[in-house]
């Protein structure tokens, strides 16, 4: 690891502990509703290989990914008891992968569950799979009259034993929208089609409304990753840490230009740093001028343009000797959360989460042995 530490310009350090401590939180909250977890998007950019099995050893046996591919990258990872589900839907082609594997398509569309029943009668065996609705997203899934037409359909069932029917909401992150009770009570008709099918409707902002939205189970996602979802949780356990080298430090006088456009110009004279940090780091290039870095509770603003590799900050009210090249500053941590970020960058926590850390050496903490993993899921 040394080798790789001294050409690392950042750092981001992703905590299993705090991820399987913010499972139990949002499973104990729910029960008895299940608690499956999303792992999309490489487990919203975190690392799905290092996040799935944390989460199947904190109990969690329902895995939701977007696409095949992300199925195929955990499955080995995991127990023969999980369950791992495309929401994505069944692309054309991945048919035959997704049934050698035992994973579960979400079927979205009526095309969908002919190319996948097709397959159960070609094997001439059924094949489960998970079935969506949609309920006022108008973003995928089943509408009333497909899902009526299906459930109308003995042999349907006989082919394809459903698992799970599962609905989205649009606006769950906002408690007092009254879309969420009506998606709630049009879902309510749709799933009363395939009365014996467990349910299910709530993301993280979902499993914090009120009972009625938890079902049979829920799939929360950026929850798990330190995110609090809406204001009806509770503060959730800070997941990742980002940290970013300083490159060079420089003293610059008044008037001075800084960056890209020298947008910035210095006030007065200002001791700047340069980090190794820049938006092809996932950083986003909206913090330049406004954004911060941070070292020991004092912030230290960004000055000027966010590069592609780098960014500068302005060290003025530090101690002169506080800092020195080579030195890492905190861009997430406890002084600034994914949060904060995306507030200052005009985006939200998901998309700052899932862009970080492709050329950052990452660090994963609060990995657990098979022993201690058998007492936490008994207790
Ligand atoms: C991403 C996703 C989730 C998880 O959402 P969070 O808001 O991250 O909890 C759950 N269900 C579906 C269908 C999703 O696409």
């Amino acid at each position: 690891m040394s080798g790789h530490f001294k050409t690392a310009f950042s750092r981001l350090t992703v905590d299993l502990g705090a991820i399987r401590a913010n499972y139990r939180a949002v499973a104990s909250h729910v029960a008895p509703a299940a608690c499956g977890a999303a792992i999309k998007a490489d487990a919203y950019g975190l690392g799905a290989r290092d996040v799935a099995p944390a989460l199947y050893n904190a109990g969690c046996r329902v895995f939701f990914v977007a696409q095949l591919s992300e199925a195929l990258n955990v499955t080995d990872t995991l127990g023969k008891d999980a369950e791992i589900v495309i929401l994505n839907g069944l692309e054309p082609g991945a048919e035959a992968a997704c049934a050698a594997h035992g994973f579960l398509p979400v079927l979205n569309a009526l095309s969908q569950v002919a190319r996948w029943r097709g397959l159960a009668r070609a094997k001439g065996r059924p094949l489960p799979a998970v079935l969506q609705v949609d309920s006022g997203m108008s973003r995928l899934g089943l509408d009333a009259t497909a899902a009526a037409s299906l459930a109308a359909d003995p042999a349907f069932a006989r082919d394809v034993p459903l698992r799970l029917v599962m609905t989205h909401l649009a606006c769950a992150d906002e408690p007092g929208r009254a879309a969420n009770a009506e998606q709630r009570a049009r879902f309510q008709e749709l799933r009363s089609l395939f009365a014996a099918v467990p349910a299910s409707i709530a993301n993280s902002g979902g499993a914090f409304l009120s009972t009625a939205f938890h079902c049979d189970l829920v799939r929360p996602g950026i929850a798990l990753y330190g995110v609090q979802p809406n204001s009806r949780s509770a503060p959730m356990h800070p997941v990742v840490r980002l940290d970013a080298r300083i490159l060079q430090i420089r003293d610059v006088e008044a008037g001075v230009g800084v960056g890209y456009g020298l947008d910035y110009a210095a006030p007065s004279r200002r001791r700047l740093a340069t980090l190794g940090i820049g938006y092809a780091d996932g950083w986003p290039r909206s913090l330049g001028d406004t954004g911060s870095a941070w070292h020991a509770g004092q912030r230290l603003p960004i000055v000027g343009r966010v590069s592609m590799d780098s960014m500068t900050v302005d060290l003025t009210a530090l101690a002169p000797d506080a800092l020195a090249e080579g030195d890492f500053v905190e861009l997430l941590g406890p002084s600034q959360s994914l949060a904060d970020v995306a507030h200052d960058a005009g985006t939200i926590a998901y998309e700052i989460l899932t862009r970080l850390g492709t050329r950052s050496e990452r660090i994963v903490i609060g990995h657990q042995t098979a022993a201690a993993a058998t007492l936490e899921i008994a207790k």
